[in-house]
Formats: structure tokens, C-alpha cells, sequence
């Protein structure tokens, strides 16, 4: 893309609205725009990583063998009445008639709606093992919705239901989230803490939040900061294996960490008091097992083995996708900008071009971005009749990992720069071999 033609419009002055970084910083990309209180629009940059964030989701989710489908955003509240959440989930839930007069609701999560699904054509236990998630927009009417797209209103989630015959199988579904979840967020350049949770409106015995621990994040949390060692990196698992997946969950879980809901003072105290840590978290996902909770008030069984009817043992899964933007950012910045991790950048590299209209300059950008393109990379070339200050500005601030600056005098020596965003690391190297260096650090991704 070159930037000319590109739609960026990024902010010179300091939203006085955003009270956190990542809110000030995706106002200033130019990535979101407030429709109303808690509901954006997204904009070409920040619409670009969101897509990125839920191609991860997608691709981690089919390797776990979870099969993806998209239910309504607008429900009949017939089945929330079923479930007795109707009346249960209170004003986050945003209701509404339709002419009819019926009762309608804006999706806050799909348990019911996919219970129904499920309890139409699912009638026998040969059908299961079975997981049906979808990234889809929820609604919650949060009483104060803040941070930007942290604590929206309307925010972008992919929730995910697992349907086994047996509490067992149900359990090696928890873990496979759990693992699956793990591996997700890394991707994202992310390390997200599970920690024992409390099940909230959803109901459930087991349940694990994953935190990105942030000074900005709203939960407090208490954790051995020997899990933040952690790492689950490339790891090849089998997710049909139950012991493997156990395993991990007992390796990632076996810590003391936990948020101020479930934390536990006594337990606390027993772990070393050098590795006792207390900070702030952001919750980018959760994992529920709940059993027969909705199964047994709708309905949804299947004949076991010996022909009788059992209900069948659920949980449900969430991801952040939308609050993941934010919360990479929380992670990942400084005080020029974001800092985007590889796996989710909105473009893989910028080219700066010193001395626009310099035919030297602009045939060597020209010819950077084709050998980009044509290598499947995505380059962000700034041809703009700009100053260098104000190109390197802008590069800075949306953060892109790599950047190339061609300029005439380095041009001379047959050389261009690369330049990291992390590191401020700079290398002068001849065009070719800074193409062949960046589409290296792509390679696979
Ligand atoms: P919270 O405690 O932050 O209100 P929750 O526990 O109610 O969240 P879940 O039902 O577990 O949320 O939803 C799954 C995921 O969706 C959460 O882990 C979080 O990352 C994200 N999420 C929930 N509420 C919001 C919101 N208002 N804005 C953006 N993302 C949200
Ligand atoms: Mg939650």
C-alpha cells in the first residue's frame, strides 16, 4: 500500500477522551473512530489488525479440531427464557421489540442459541465429541464502558461450546481450550497468565481466565512469578490426547495465580514470599466447564451407548478479540507509539523514502516494494511529499516491527537501512538483502 492512497488519519494532539495508552495510541493511528458511547468503527489500520487477531483465532481453532459457525447478533428471547437468563442477565443484556411485538435481544454471548442448534440434530452420543465456536459482534450494556475497544459495549468475540457425553470428555474439552489458548496468544506475541476464575452469570464449577498482566488492567491479581518462566512456544500437540493436554494444563495451572475474586490469602502465603507478586491484569479470554447446566434446562441429550437418553456435558469458551487489540498495545509500546508484535502487525514493513520526487530515491522504493509484494509480503510505503521527521513520526506511531528508509546518500553506497521498532537497531545493507532479511523474519508466519 502506498500511503498516499491509503486512508491514515492519524492525530497530531492527545485525545483528551483516552485515559490509557492503548485508547490514546488507536485514536492517534488513526485505527478507531467512537460511533457512540462503548461502539467504534474501525477504521483501514486498526479493521486490518483486527482481522489479523481473528485469522489467529481461526487458524488455532481448526487445529484444535473446533469447527467454526455464525449465529444471528439479534435473538428471540424464547430461549433466554428457556434457560432462565431472560430475566437472570439483568441491564447489560439490550432488549428490544420487534413490530410484532416480540421480544428481541442484542446477543451478549450464544449459549442458548447454540444449545438449540445443537438439541435439532444432534441426537446420538456417535455424534460427539463436538465444538462449535464463532467469532461473532456481542452486545453488553456495560454500565461504563471505557478504555476504547477494552471495555466497549459492542465488542468482537469469538465464543466457542464444546458438547461431550461425559463430565471426562467435557473435561479433556476444557483442557484442549485451555492448551489451544495458550498457543493463541503467544502467536499474538502475547503472554496471558490462566488464573482460577469465578463463573460469574454463565455458571460452572471449572473455570480459568487468561491475563495479560498490564498496569492498566482492571483486574488485581496475585500470582508465583515463576509462571511467567512459562513459555508454550512451538510445541507440537496432539489434541486427541488427553494426557498430553492434561499435562500442559497441570504445567501452565499448578502455580499459585489467581485474580482479587478467587484469591486466597492463606494459599498465597505458601508460596515463597520472593516470588509473591501482586499486579494488574487484563482478561483476554476465558474457559468454562458447567456440565448439564443448559442441557438439562433445555433439553439437549443423546442416547449413551446403552440406548438411554443423558444430557450432554457442555462448557464454553471466549476470546477477546476485540479487547486483544487494546491489550497488545498495553503490552507492547512506548512513548512514540505502538510497537506491533510480527504475528499481528497491520503491515509486515514501512518504506521511508527520504527525497520524494528524487528519481534515484523513488525508483529504489519502487523496486523494494515490488521484490516485497512479490515475495507475498505487505509493505507500507510512505511516498508522501513529507518531511523525514514527520514520515519517521508517523512509522513510529503506528508502529509497524521493520522499517527500510531509502535515502540518496545511502543510495550512493548501494545501501538502504533497516531499521527495528523494538530495538531502534539500525543496519545499512544493500536493498536485496534487506528484502531477503525481512521476508526471513516472515518466513512461516
Ligand atoms: P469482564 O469480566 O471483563 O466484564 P467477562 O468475564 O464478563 O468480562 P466473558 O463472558 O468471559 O467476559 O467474555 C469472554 C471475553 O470477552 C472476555 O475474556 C473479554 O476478553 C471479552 N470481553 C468481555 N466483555 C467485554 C467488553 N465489554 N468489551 C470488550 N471485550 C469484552
Ligand atoms: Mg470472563
Amino acid at each position: 500500500m502506498r500511503l498516499s492512497r491509503y486512508f491514515l488519519p492519524v492525530l497530531k494532539e492527545n485525545p483528551a477522551e483516552a485515559q490509557i495508552v492503548s485508547h490514546r495510541l488507536m485514536l492517534r493511528a488513526g485505527m478507531i473512530k467512537q460511533a457512540a458511547a462503548g461502539i467504534y468503527s474501525w477504521l483501514p489500520l486498526g479493521f486490518k489488525v483486527l482481522r489479523k487477531i481473528e485469522n489467529i483465532v481461526h487458524e488455532e481453532q481448526a487445529r484444535a479440531g473446533h469447527i467454526p459457525i455464525q449465529m444471528p447478533i439479534l435473538q428471540s428471547a424464547d430461549l433466554w427464557r428457556e434457560s432462565g437468563r431472560y430475566e437472570a442477565y439483568g441491564e447489560e443484556m439490550l432488549r428490544m421489540k420487534d413490530r410484532h411485538g416480540r421480544d428481541m435481544l442484542y446477543t451478549p454471548t450464544a449459549e442458548e442459541l447454540v444449545t438449540d442448534i445443537f438439541r435439532a440434530h444432534v441426537g446420538s452420543y456417535k455424534d460427539l465429541p463436538l465444538t462449535l465456536y464463532q467469532i461473532q459482534w456481542k452486545f453488553r450494556d456495560e454500565i461504563r464502558p471505557r478504555f476504547g475497544v477494552m471495555r466497549g459495549r459492542e465488542f468482537y468475540m469469538k465464543d466457542g461450546y464444546n458438547f461431550d457425553l461425559t463430565q471426562e470428555d467435557a473435561l479433556h474439552a476444557y483442557n484442549r481450550h485451555l492448551v489451544s489458548y495458550l498457543r493463541t496468544y503467544e502467536r499474538m506475541g502475547l503472554q496471558a497468565i490462566p488464573m482460577r476464575a469465578d463463573s460469574g452469570p454463565i455458571g460452572g464449577d471449572d473455570t480459568h481466565e487468561f491475563l495479560v498482566l498490564a498496569e492498566t488492567g482492571e483486574s488485581e491479581v496475585f500470582y508465583d512469578s515463576q509462571i511467567t518462566d512459562l513459555k508454550f512456544g512451538d510445541r507440537e500437540i496432539d489434541y486427541d490426547d488427553r494426557a498430553a493436554c492434561q499435562a500442559v494444563l497441570e504445567e501452565f495451572t499448578s502455580r499459585y495465580a489467581r485474580t482479587d475474586e478467587t484469591h486466597d490469602e492463606a494459599k498465597f502465603s505458601e508460596v515463597p514470599e520472593e516470588r509473591r507478586r501482586t499486579a494488574r491484569g487484563i482478561e483476554v479470554g476465558q474457559i468454562f466447564y458447567f456440565g448439564t447446566k443448559y442441557s438439562d434446562a433445555m433439553g439437549a441429550t443423546v442416547t449413551d451407548d446403552s440406548g438411554n437418553q443423558v444430557p450432554v456435558h457442555m462448557g464454553s469458551h471466549g476470546i477477546g478479540v476485540s479487547r486483544l487489540l487494546g491489550a497488545i498495545i498495553e503490552a507492547s509500546h512506548d512513548d512514540k507509539g505502538i510497537i506491533w508484535p510480527e504475528g499481528v502487525t497491520p503491515f509486515h514493513c514501512g518504506i521511508v523514502n527520504l527525497k520524494q520526487g528524487d528519481e534515484e530515491a523513488d525508483g529504489a522504493c519502487q523496486a523494494l516494494y515490488d521484490s516485497l509484494t512479490a515475495l507475498g509480503l505487505d509493505p507500507l510505503y510512505d511516498d508522501r511529499n513529507e518531511r523525514a521527521g514527520a514520515k519517521f513520526a508517523t512509522m513510529d506511531l503506528i508502529g509497524l516491527p521493520w522499517r527500510i528508509t531509502v535515502g540518496p546518500r545511502g543510495l550512493k553506497n548501494g545501501v538502504v537501512e533497516l531499521t527495528s521498532r523494538r530495538t531502534g537497531e539500525s543496519e545499512e545493507l544493500p536493498p536485496e538483502e534487506a528484502v531477503k532479511r525481512v521476508a526471513a523474519i516472515y518466513a512461516g508466519r
